[in-house]
């Protein structure tokens, strides 16, 4: 199979092999896989030397059929239109798997941000908002962007302050971007909620004994060998999540190198050595390596890519010795390798379902920022007092004395216990979902893998909203 297809050809050979499984009209599909509508502009910066250099972005829209449109916008020296195109296109069907009410989107400004000291990065996030605003790329109904890679919440603050300072609805400007700071009106849970959706997706893949048994590992992620590629945001957050659950991170790697230990790392500890030295290199008592790409081949129970698009290739994809690769990243896998794990057995949980708690999470956001009021804020002191009140009764029915442990588990939902309820439903719901589709076709012996079911589910529920609209038969 050519590896030589751009990423957003790539997205298409995925949705087209998952489309021969429906029946919709060509030109339906067709109108659910084209991008929408895209730009590209270019600004000058005036860097702190007084120099001047032309700075270029994009954003593209990949489809309206919901608004508003949803999705990141990344700080890269990689990011160009095809690019933009293609994880605007996974957003849609992401948004679509998970049933998130919005059409796909992303944006991304080409840059390396180790490059440029933050008043630089405040200025060309500030212009690059600017640019949005004029072209009418942003807005709390119009297309609500949020942290994606080599972006963060300070970069998420500047956006919202440029467009609430011209916004003509100062009210709404507030749900005009996700993943801000909390002071900023952002959402308990949405820092970790990506990291911590590919945990809930893992902990449920995992804890199906029939989906495990072929692939010669136990049921629950305890003891389970992970080896994470990039600890950034999601990177970091998952592999926190899964240390928790007493799986074992034997691998880290990052964009300078990697590091090996069979005993599994403390997540913090490797955090905590990386920001006082500027890198996980070097962590004490752990095997260095210096090409991370030598890290995607430890063996491994799972495999989680966490870092950018393309890393499993057909060159490489011989070499991978993981069951599970959990695609945390957006399209880390090409077509071609994803035909040879298939081939060699190798589970893949598709980044269409399993990074989707961040747009999950954001949607939470923006329903907040609408309504204007945090969650938990009108029920939560009421369900205490009820709460309290029962154990209090069953105490004296029943003679048994709480220890104060006990009690403590005894208290009214705040914002974080409901984003992260919502969030692990909505991934347990999700998972459900994709595997019944999996298994039907399959008991019709057909080659169906998560990833084609993912995108059967998507396109059905796309399709479903276009022929509401009474355009197509
Ligand atoms: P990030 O910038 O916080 O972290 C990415 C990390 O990967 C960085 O630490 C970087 O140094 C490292 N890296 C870069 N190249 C590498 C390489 N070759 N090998 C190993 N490490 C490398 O970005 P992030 O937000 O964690 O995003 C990571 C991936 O997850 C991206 O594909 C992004 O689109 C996807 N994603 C992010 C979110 C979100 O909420 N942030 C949501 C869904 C999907």
């Amino acid at each position: 199979m050519a590896e030589k297809l751009s990423f957003f050809e790539k997205v298409n050979t995925d949705f087209d092999r998952a489309a021969r499984f429906t029946d919709y009209p060509r030109g339906l599909l067709d109108q659910i896989k084209i991008c929408n509508s895209s730009c590209h502009f270019t600004f000058p910066l005036k860097r702190d030397d007084g120099t001047i250099e032309t700075i270029h972005g994009w954003r593209a829209e990949h489809s309206h059929h919901k608004l508003p449109t949803k999705g990141g916008i990344r700080y890269s020296t990689l990011v160009d239109e095809d690019e933009i195109v293609a994880l605007a296109a996974l957003m849609t069907y992401k948004c679509a798997v998970v049933d998130v009410p919005f059409g796909g989107a992303k944006g991304g400004v080409q840059v390396d941000r180790n490059q440029y000291s933050p008043s630089e990065l405040e200025r060309i996030t500030r212009r690059y908002t600017y640019e949005l605003i004029q072209k009418n790329y942003i807005g709390p109904g119009v297309d609500v962007p949020a942290p994606d890679f080599g972006t963060g919440e300070t970069e998420m603050a500047w956006i919202f302050d440029t467009y609430a300072t011209m916004a003509p609805d100062k009210l709404n400007a507030l749900a005009c971007v996700t993943g801000k700071p909390i002071e900023q009106n952002g959402i308990h849970g949405r820092k970790e909620a990506t990291g911590r959706g590919v945990f809930y997706g893992l902990e449920e893949v995992c804890s199906i004994a029939e989906d495990m048994k072929p692939l010669g590992l136990t049921v629950g992620l305890q003891d389970k060998t992970v080896v994470m590629q990039g600890f950034g945001k999601v990177g970091y957050h998952a592999a926190k999540f899964l240390m928790e659950a007493d799986a074992r991170v034997i691998g880290i790697t990052e964009r300078n190198g990697g590091i090996y230990h069979p005993q599994g790392f403390d997540i913090e500890k490797v955090a905590m050595h990386r920001e006082e030295t500027g890198s996980i290199c070097g962590y004490p008592n752990a095997e260095s390596i210096e090409n991370p790409n030598d890290g995607l081949e430890w063996e491994c129970d799972i495999l989680v890519p966490a870092a950018l698009e393309n890393q499993l290739t057909a060159e490489n994809a011989p070499r991978i010795r993981a069951a599970i690769i959990a695609e945390a990243a957006n399209g880390p896998t090409t077509p071609a390798a994803d035909a040879i794990f298939q081939e060699r057995g190798i589970m893949i949980i598709p980044d269409t379902y399993l990074n989707a708690g961040g747009v999950t999470v954001s949607y939470f956001e923006w329903l907040r920022n609408l309504s204007h009021v945090q969650f938990g804020r009108l029920g939560k002191r009421f369900e205490d007092i009820t709460q309290n009140t029962m154990v209090r009764a069953i105490e004296k029915a029943s003679g048994y004395k709480f220890s104060d442990e006990e009690r403590a588990l005894v208290h009214g939902a705040d914002e974080e216990d409901l984003v992260n309820s919502g969030l692990q439903d909505t991934m347990i719901r999700a998972y459900h979902e994709l595997r019944e589709t999996r298994m039907q076709y399959r008991s019709r012996n057909t080659d169906m893998n998560c990833r084609t079911a993912a995108f059967i589910n998507a396109i059905h529920k796309i399709a479903e909203s276009y022929m509401q609209l009474g355009i197509f038969p």
